[in-house]
């Protein structure tokens, strides 16, 4: 017997037909003789439609009160699927984040969760009962409603197995897995049997958006097994666990690609002490956040300085910078919001030389121009034009073998 705690985001539950199927999964995991916690999102849309309801009445709508509204959705879809456990004679419970003791800080709208008193759960367990939760939300120490951001349910399906010591985190989505690259771009694209919590810390922030980045750091954290699996297919899914033997042999885990940032140049800055600052501050100040950061050699005491940023602060941005270019008497600002950041990202890079190289002249090879580059231990990312989106992710994952068997150690020379 084990203890597993089953996460069904918003598509799984969209409707009471699919309620019904995830009460079907549910039982099944009963029958093999499993406790089963299960934890659900709000019905897909349903966030969305209150956050447009609450625009409707203010502009800025107090936080407290969206935390209030924005929690009522998952209250729909716990209470659902218990009456249809208990409608199989299976004993169900449901229960708010804020009624288990999900204590959280007091940042409204994406609080970050402290404490969980597990002890009315493992009471419920022991009487042979199924325990669900509505994600998303929790309390603070004064007992406000509070939201964990968008995609937080994730996050308190992790530390709901965290803190009951679960055997395995199942993510329900729909999905069958984590795929070694879009397979809408890729069609050759794999699901991954393993992948190392780091290599989906990379994915996962690099646009591949299966899981919400904290719940994976909360899982590396602690070392729960997190397992993402479709819900409206049977199949083993992809687990996300620690970095074993057989992980690092596999040179590359997969290829992500982002679409969401944007480029900005300070042409003929003067080359001085201090300038990264001069331009970067006025961005940070703007709580604007920055990924990558070029900055060229200097000639002639001038350089140039590149960063990029999320697209929706493209603008924003790009207004401070120009006022910032003037203070510093610097040429020129070039701004371009047509490009996408392509990363390798494998565990197997730490032990193996050579791939950026080969990165480079498969791009290279297909006339793909290379803007900038960045790297981390296990990473690899360049920034390229959009419309090399497609052809740059399908050559690279053809170039690390990623479709078929051979993406193994003794390729990388090659
Ligand atoms: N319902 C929330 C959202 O749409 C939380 C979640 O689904 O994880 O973001
Ligand atoms: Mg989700």
């Amino acid at each position: 017997m084990a203890l597993i705690v089953e996460k069904f985001g918003g598509t799984s539950v969209a409707t009471v037909d699919r309620i019904k199927a995830v009460a079907d999964i549910v039982i099944a995991a009963r029958k093999q003789g499993h406790q089963v916690v299960v934890v659900l999102s709000a019905m897909a849309g349903e966030t969305d439609r209150l956050i447009e309801l609450a625009g409707q009445v203010a502009k800025n709508p107090d936080s407290r009160e969206l935390d209030v509204l924005l929690s009522t959705g998952e209250q729909v879809t716990i209470a659902l699927l218990s009456m249809v456990l208990q409608e199989h004679d299976y004993p169900a419970v449901s229960y708010t984040g804020g009624q288990v003791h999900i204590l959280t800080d007091n940042v409204h709208n994406k609080a970050r969760i402290i404490d969980i008193e597990a002890v009315r759960v493992k009471k419920d367990l022991a009487d042979n009962k199924i325990v669900v939760i509505a994600g998303f939300q929790g309390i603070d120490e004064n007992g406000n409603i509070t939201t964990l951001g968008r995609g937080g349910t994730d996050t308190t399906a992790v530390a709901m197995a965290v803190a009951l010591n679960a055997d395995e985190c199942r993510i329900y989505t729909d999905v069958d897995g984590v795929y070694t690259a879009d397979p809408r771009i890729v069609p050759g694209a794999r699901r991954m049997d393993k992948i190392a919590y780091e290599e989906m810390l990379e994915l996962a922030s690099l646009g591949a958006k299966v899981l919400q980045i904290r719940s994976v750091e909360f899982a590396n954290k602690y070392k729960v097994p997190l397992r993402v699996l479709s819900s409206f297919e049977e199949g083993p899914g992809t687990l996300i666990t620690d970095e074993d033997e057989e992980m690092e042999r596999a040179l590359i885990a997969g290829i992500a690609h982002n679409l969401d940032e944007a480029k900005l140049t300070l042409r003929g800055v003067p080359d001085r002490p201090g300038i990264a600052g001069a331009i970067l501050n006025p961005i940070a100040e703007a709580d604007i956040e920055v990924d990558m950061i070029v900055q060229n050699v200097g000639v002639d005491h001038l350089t140039d300085f590149t960063f990029t940023v999320h697209r929706n602060d493209f603008g924003k941005a790009r207004a401070l910078l120009e006022k910032t270019a003037r203070k510093l008497d610097a040429k020129e600002v070039l701004a371009d919001d047509r490009i996408v950041k392509i990363s390798v990202v494998g565990v197997g890079m730490r032990s193996h030389a050579g791939i950026a190289s080969k990165m480079f002249s498969a791009l290279a090879g297909e006339g793909i121009n290379i803007q900038m580059i960045s790297t981390s231990e296990i990473k690899i990312s360049v920034v390229v034009d959009e419309k090399y989106l497609e052809l740059g992710v399908r050559t690279l994952h053809s170039a690390f073998g990623l479709e078929g068997d051979d993406n193994i150690i003794d390729d990388a020379a090659g």
